[in-house]
């Protein structure tokens, strides 16, 4: 019998060195390459050579092509999903198309490689404990934005989340009120680590309680740029 493959393949967050020999290979075997944007992915194909086809998998009107994929591993073809950065299903599209695979193809092998993701990375070089950490993706706009900051002070877990460059200076006037204030006064001062632009020319890992992150990025305007990582030590 005929078995397809999905691979799930991990791309670079920034440096473009970022990716493993294995996942090279992969991208250069499979039959089709799902993406998100196309011309990040040709980007990185251009780097190392890869002329396997590309099609869209995800679009602003959510996901594409999910049956066709279906059809292609059914008939023995194998795929591999990539996003325009990091590792595909972290708080990226993918899931639906695993779990509908393993659901619907038994015979059809679902292969994760491991590789770049800014939430681990963001870990490694925060120097917050990571032995029980609860992730959070993006914080939410604003239906239950406020009950998961406080939910974040409460937790004894180390909290992480990812934050979007449009809301990062909102959310750290939240955490300022709600981390420091109480925790001052009880003489804890609760560790806040930004992590911005991992992997890339202008990295940054700023450390502090919420305030002193928090004043950091007031007078540094300029680095409220790019993208980030919000880790926030655990209450002991
Ligand atoms: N799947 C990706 C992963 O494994 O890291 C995450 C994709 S999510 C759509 C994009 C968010 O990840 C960004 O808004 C940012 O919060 C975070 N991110 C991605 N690359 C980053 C980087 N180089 N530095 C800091 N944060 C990054």
């Amino acid at each position: 019998m005929i078995t397809g493959t999905l691979y799930i393949i991990p791309t670079p967050i920034g440096n473009l060195e970022d990716i493993t020999l294995r996942a090279i290979r992969i991208l250069k075997e499979v039959d089709l390459v799902l993406c998100e944007n196309t011309s990040v992915t040709q980007r990185l194909f251009k780097e190392y050579d890869i002329n396997t086809p590309t099609s869209i998998f995800y679009a602003q009107t959510g996901i594409k092509n999910i049956e066709k994929s279906l059809a292609l591993l059914e008939e023995g073809k194998s795929i591999a999903l990539v996003s325009d950065a990091g590792t595909p299903t972290i708080s990226d599209p993918g899931v639906l198309l695993v779990d509908r695979v393993r659901n619907e193809l038994p015979d059809v092998a679902v292969v994760a490689l491991p590789g770049a993701s800014a939430l681990i990375t963001a870990l490694a070089s925060s120097g917050i404990s990571s032995s029980n950490f609860t992730f959070y993706g993006f914080m939410p706009h604003k239906k239950g934005r406020e009950t998961l900051f406080k939910t974040i002070k409460e937790s004894e877990m180390t909290s992480v989340f990812y934050e979007s460059v449009h809301r990062i200076e909102k959310t750290l006037e939240s955490l300022v009120e709600i981390l420091d204030q109480p925790a001052v006064e009880a003489g804890e001062k609760r560790r806040v680590v930004v992590a911005r632009e991992l992997t890339k020319i202008y990295e940054e890992i700023v450390r502090g309680s919420a305030k002193e992150v928090k004043e950091h990025f007031n007078n540094h305007k300029d680095h409220l740029r790019g993208e980030f990582v919000v880790i926030i030590e655990g209450c002991k």
